[in-house]
């Protein structure tokens, strides 16, 4: 008999939030000589402990964090064994549950062959962690009486041989009840393809979650069908779990009753300079949505003497942010117009004029210029200054001249079209939810540059959302029908668009 003989600790750290590991397995973490951790393990679970911590995880394909620490099972079964025969108190901490896809029971064994002796600590399993997390229970009285747990990676990786984990019964795998994946993202367009070919419904819901319980968690919601384009455009990362099932509709995700990262694994590419945007890009991140900025235009101001017809005007009429932005310098030199006021068309340009100290009208609720118009009511007799970027299309102008107002239009700054850079137009073509035109300018500067065959492919998935109606028609003469027009002019109604992609 061993006069002194160590201990293993098979310890599950929990899912990721130190805060899920269990009370028995932090009493041995905390006594522990040598503690050796997995890959997945959240590194503050290890902090303040005294032993000594050993890297010993292995990682899938498709891991979010690279391969810096793939140590082989072998080697870790003997530093355990090591360890243990020196007389250390040892805890193997492993993610999750230390029995689920987790090699804990050949660890156990090994130990076991040498005579030492093994207590497994069970640990919360991501497997069921992460779905509840999103809302999402593995089963429920009325929707899923039945739960499978299934590894998407293969064991046998020998050439020739299916690389989905052959030891997965796919072809009987049934749609009754839930379906909990892990390690699938690596292979994903091959499980899904299984599914279906097992008769799965192609609008079976799907719901991925990432990094389930830690801060950076992402939860994606998708069909069966849809569910290998969402994961990639939206890029899914290991580690997640993918589940099948009716269940996945109980997930306040689903319903979008629930607003965290509402726009999590959408693609979204901003057209407007990231200067005029940073709000719209700052909000959009903060939501969760992977935001490409393609500036399609650059703005210049125009020099050159401003000549202004008569000093009484009765109001400005401001049709862009940018408008704002080059015209208020005028009021040094014609100071008359600081009592004049201000017509916005836009909520930026709205913010703006604020911003700049023009003495703003109340505004409509809706605010293209077609809604300004029928606002204002009788304009005859009425003088207005109307500064804008060169090129601008007259109807608005015509308009306000046949109702009997006297108009002077000021070109105040100019558009310069710049074509989207090789990468970035290599990455909208891998696929994007959503192109965010704010302008006709924009929508003809962004889209001139696209192939007829290169925008059926963009907007065969994505939507043209359009701030207006002058833009939606701008982005038609552009061959793109595929449009979401905003009901306002406002980031607001722009985010709640897309919320609905
Ligand atoms: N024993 C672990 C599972 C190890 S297998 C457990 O019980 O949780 C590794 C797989 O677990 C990953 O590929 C991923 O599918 C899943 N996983 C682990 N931690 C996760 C997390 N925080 N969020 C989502 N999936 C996770």
């Amino acid at each position: 008999m061993n006069k002194k003989k160590g201990v293993v600790g098979l310890v599950g750290a929990g899912p990721g939030d130190p805060g899920l590991i269990t009370l028995r397995g932090y009493q041995l973490l905390k006594k522990a000589d040598v503690v050796l951790v997995d890959a997945l393990v959240n590194p503050q679970i290890l902090k303040g402990l005294k032993g000594k911590i050993i890297y010993a995880g292995k990682r899938g394909p498709g891991a979010l964090h690279g391969s810096e620490h793939n140590t082989p099972q072998e080697e870790i079964n003997q530093t355990l064994v090591r360890w243990a025969k020196r007389g250390a108190r040892v805890v193997r901490l492993k993610g999750g549950d230390p029995f689920v896809f987790g090699r804990g029971s050949e660890e156990m064994q090994a130990l076991w062959k040498e005579n030492i002796d093994v207590e497994i600590v069970p640990g919360v399993t991501s497997a069921i962690a992460a779905p509840a997390v999103a809302g999402i229970p593995v089963t429920d009285r009325r929707w899923a009486s039945q739960v499978t747990f299934v590894t998407g990676h293969g064991q046998a990786r020998t050439r020739g041989t299916d690389p989905v984990a052959p030891l997965v019964d796919w072809k009987n795998m049934s749609p009754n009840g839930t379906l909990v994946i892990l390690m699938g993202v690596a292979s994903w367009k091959n499980i899904k393809r299984k599914l279906l070919a097992a008769g799965f419904p192609p609008d079976f819901p799907v719901a991925a979650v990432e990094s389930g319980t830690n801060v950076n968690q992402r939860v994606i919601i998708t069909t069966l069908k849809k569910s290998f384009f969402d994961f990639s455009v939206s890029k899914l990362m290991s580690p997640a779990v993918i589940v099948l099932g009716d269940v996945v509709r109980l997930s306040p995700y689903f319903s979008q009753k629930k607003r965290w990262k509402p726009l999590a694994g959408k693609r979204v590419v901003v057209t407007r300079p990231l200067k005029q945007n940073r709000d719209v890009v700052n909000q959009l991140q903060d939501m969760g949505a992977e935001v490409l900025v393609s500036p399609a235009i650059r703005v210049q101001p125009l020099s050159g003497k401003i000549h202004l017809d008569g000093k009484r005007w009765d109001h400005i009429i401001f049709l862009s942010a940018n408008a704002v932005r080059h015209f208020s310098p005028l009021r040094k030199e014609f100071p008359f117009l600081k009592s004049v006021t201000a017509f916005c068309v836009g909520d930026q340009t709205k913010q703006v004029a604020i911003k700049q100290k023009w003495l703003v009208e109340k505004l409509p609720r809706r605010f293209s210029s077609g809604h300004l118009l029928k606002h204002m009511g009788s304009v005859r007799g009425k003088r207005f200054l109307v500064p804008r970027v060169q090129g601008a299309p007259r109807e608005f102008i015509d308009e306000l001249l046949k109702r009997g107002a006297f108009v002077q239009p000021i070109e105040v700054y100019k558009n310069i079209a710049i074509p989207p850079s090789k990468e970035m137009k290599r990455e909208i073509l891998k696929g994007v939810h959503a192109v965010i035109f704010t302008s006709a300018s924009t929508a003809r500067s962004f889209l001139i540059h696209f192939s007829g065959p290169e925008k059926t492919r963009i907007f065969k998935k994505a939507k043209a959302v359009s701030m207006g109606p002058q833009t939606s028609k701008a982005i038609r003469s552009q061959g793109v029908h595929s449009i979401l027009e905003a009901r306002n002019a406002t980031i607001k109604n722009l985010i709640q668009t897309l919320e609905h992609l």
